[in-house]
């Protein structure tokens, strides 16, 4: 019997606690009986629960290769239920007059499918959307039907994108001209005399009061959006002159995304919310109160103020904003406004799952060292082999340092000529052999030296995955955006390698080697030994929110394949859409490159080699036909 079977069977239980699922998931997420990942679009209802392993089967019967992004349409429809229900509870339970109106801001994730979803499950509580560009206006105005929800347009705005807004309007869309600006204001003004139609304005206000977190430089005083004080008198000065004073109904700041702390979420609510006092002071009508964005989603699960997490819930979010707006107002008498907020995160971060296989595996090799080295070997690899040797509990960070030091001195023995390939590749075995030793033993230390902190990844097991970070998951490369990353199967078995993960655009930031954790960042991700020749599926969790339009085409991998899952309470199922990712020749078609003339040139290369007599004309159609099929295929791995 080995140590793991002496100490108990592994099961789901082990594998919800390591990977952390019950923690991240939402109650989305969870593990089967048999060990694979389920999605649960109904939360506690069990019967509704389907096996990604299942959905990978669908999909590579229907044809369709790894990667595949998953998206759930139930998950939006959940959320979106999710945020509105929380703040009219919390509305209801504080005695709150006025009501919510959310509105989805398109940047976070614009796919066609995202809006057409969201406008459509958030009808039923007139759900809305917020633009920043052009684009964006013109794709939100073609989908929102309802002309109770908002539709608040943010951004810098020529006057194209003003008289649409103000078309809007007339046609009896709340459609909100947040100035941003000061300049702004005088255009609006000229477009709106010149079409006769009055705006909804919105002004965007910059807060002195910060949040913590790496995404929130959109808040405080040096952001680059946003009036300040003096800037607002001005405005409301202006509008004064004009007559226009009456059309200012909304009153904005965005302090930046996925804000860990509830405490600046509160701090900068009743700062806003005394502006929006002062306002309806000055005598505009106001009426709307919008918050914008921030509402943090948990990646890790540690429920902390750490950046990848969250020291609240949704619903104490909500009972927080509404507390904090209530307790400004009480001592002014000014109406309860509508409370806007502009959750992208929250709102589709769950909604899609990416999921690909491992190609291969490259473990740290175990070498054979012999017992003694000879006499004419060079002095700098006989100290690095005591090093080896002579390891023990006791000198393990002065070994550490010697292995280091005598391995840079061989390298530049190397180079200067004094050592053979053979020898460096000896010294080489000896060096890595020493630092697998010094990991082993490190274990058995209460505290290990902090130099040592690293060495896990560095021995760690590459596992090669068909996928590529810059496309898929562009925000783990920009700025060490962490997701939850585990395996849909196996998981009654033990994982017993330690991993980090390398995806296939061969760039040495093409890797993930930091992973969730609840008290801390892991270096390496436990993850299951391959088995011969059957497929290993890892899903990368909660990358809805960012990461589909950020992503390049680095090295030319494209976007992948996209299937789109509805799930019916009594657990069917349907395959409601599927999108071909990029071909080879999209790729390049995106470079510039025209695929037609790549085939004919081509086609002269294989001609001239003909004529070489180098290949024969049957192998020249062969070899076109495999050229023309490299063209057309995947952009990654297939089968
Ligand atoms: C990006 C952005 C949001 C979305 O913020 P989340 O934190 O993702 O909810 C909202 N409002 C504005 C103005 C934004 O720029």
């Amino acid at each position: 019997m080995n140590k793991t079977e002496l100490l108990g069977r592994w099961t789901k239980e082990k594998s919800e606690e390591l990977y952390g699922i019950k923690n991240w998931g939402a109650g989305y997420f969870s593990i089967s009986d048999n060990g694979e990942v389920l999605v649960n679009p109904y939360r506690n209802n069990k019967e509704s629960s389907i096996s990604f392993m299942d959905m990978i089967s669908g999909i590579r019967e229907r044809g369709l290769d790894m990667p595949v992004l998953l998206r759930f349409e139930n998950l939006l429809d959940a959320q979106i239920s999710f945020l509105n229900e929380s703040f009219l509870k919390a509305m209801k339970s504080l005695n709150y007059q006025g009501t919510y109106r959310g509105v989805y801001p398109v940047k976070v994730n614009q796919q066609q499918q995202v809006i057409e979803e969201v406008t459509k499950f958030g009808q039923r509580y007139h759900h809305g959307l917020e633009v920043g560009s052009k684009p964006e206006l013109i794709a939100a105005l073609a989908h929102l039907k309802d002309k109770e929800a908002c539709l608040i347009c943010n951004g810098y705005k020529d006057a194209e994108f003003i008289d649409l807004v103000l078309y809007a309007v007339k046609m009896g869309y709340k459609c909100f001209f947040v100035i941003e600006v000061p300049g702004e204001l005088d255009l609006l003004m000229e477009r709106s005399k010149a079409l006769d139609i009055d705006p909804y304005i919105g002004i965007r206000i910059k807060l002195s009061a910060k949040a913590g977190g790496h995404w929130t430089d959109s808040g405080g005083d040096r952001s680059i959006f946003g009036l300040n004080m003096s800037q607002v008198i001005t405005i409301v000065d202006q509008l004064k002159e004009h007559g226009k004073l009456d059309c200012l109904r909304l009153m904005h700041y965005h302090l930046g995304s996925q804000i860990p702390n509830i405490r600046d979420i509160r701090s900068a609510v009743l700062e806003a919310t005394r502006v929006y006092a002062e306002l309806v002071k000055e005598g505009a009508p106001m009426g709307y109160l919008d918050l914008g964005g921030g509402l943090a989603v948990d990646y890790d699960g540690s429920n902390t103020n750490y950046t990848n997490s969250r020291n609240y819930s949704v619903e104490e979010y909500c009972t927080d904003i509404v507390e904090a707006v209530m307790s400004i107002l009480e001592p002014s008498e000014v109406p309860h406004p509508i409370i806007v907020t502009e959750s992208g995160r929250t709102t589709v971060a769950y909604y899609s799952v990416l999921l690909f296989n491992v190609l291969d595996v490259e473990k740290l090799e175990e070498y054979e060292l012999p017992d003694q080295l000879t006499e004419e070997t060079p002095d700098q690899i006989k100290y690095l082999f005591e090093a080896y040797k002579g390891l023990t509990l006791k000198n393990i960070q002065e070994c550490y340092n010697d292995g280091l030091y005598y391995r840079d001195q061989i390298r530049e023995m190397f180079k200067h000529g004094t050592i053979s390939l053979r020898q460096r590749s000896f010294s080489e075995k000896i060096f890595w052999s020493l630092i697998s030793k010094i990991a082993k033993e490190k274990t058995k230390l209460k505290n290990p030296p902090p130099d040592l902190e690293d060495l896990e990844s560095a021995i760690a097991d590459i596992y090669y995955c068909n996928f590529s970070v810059f496309q898929s998951i562009p925000d783990s490369w920009a700025i060490d955006q962490l997701f939850p990353i585990m395996p849909l199967h196996r998981l009654t078995e033990l994982p017993k390698r330690n991993g980090i993960i390398a995806d296939i655009t061969c760039d040495c930031d093409g890797k993930i080697d930091r992973f969730i954790d609840l008290h801390d960042v892991r270096s390496t991700l436990p993850l299951h030994e391959l088995k011969n020749g059957d497929d290993y599926y890892l899903g990368v969790f909660l990358v809805g929110a960012y990461q589909e339009t950020l992503g390049d085409l680095h090295n030319l991998f494209g976007d992948t394949n996209v299937v789109s899952v509805r799930i019916y309470p009594d657990g069917n199922y349907d395959f409601v859409k599927e999108i071909q990712g990029d071909s080879v020749a999209d790729v390049l078609s995106y470079v510039e490159y025209d695929p037609k003339e790549l085939l004919d040139r081509f086609r002269e290369t294989a001609e001239d080699a003909v004529r070489e007599g180098q290949i024969n004309p049957t192998d020249r159609r062969e070899i076109m036909r495999a050229y023309d099929t490299g063209l057309r295929g995947y952009t990654y791995y297939e089968r």
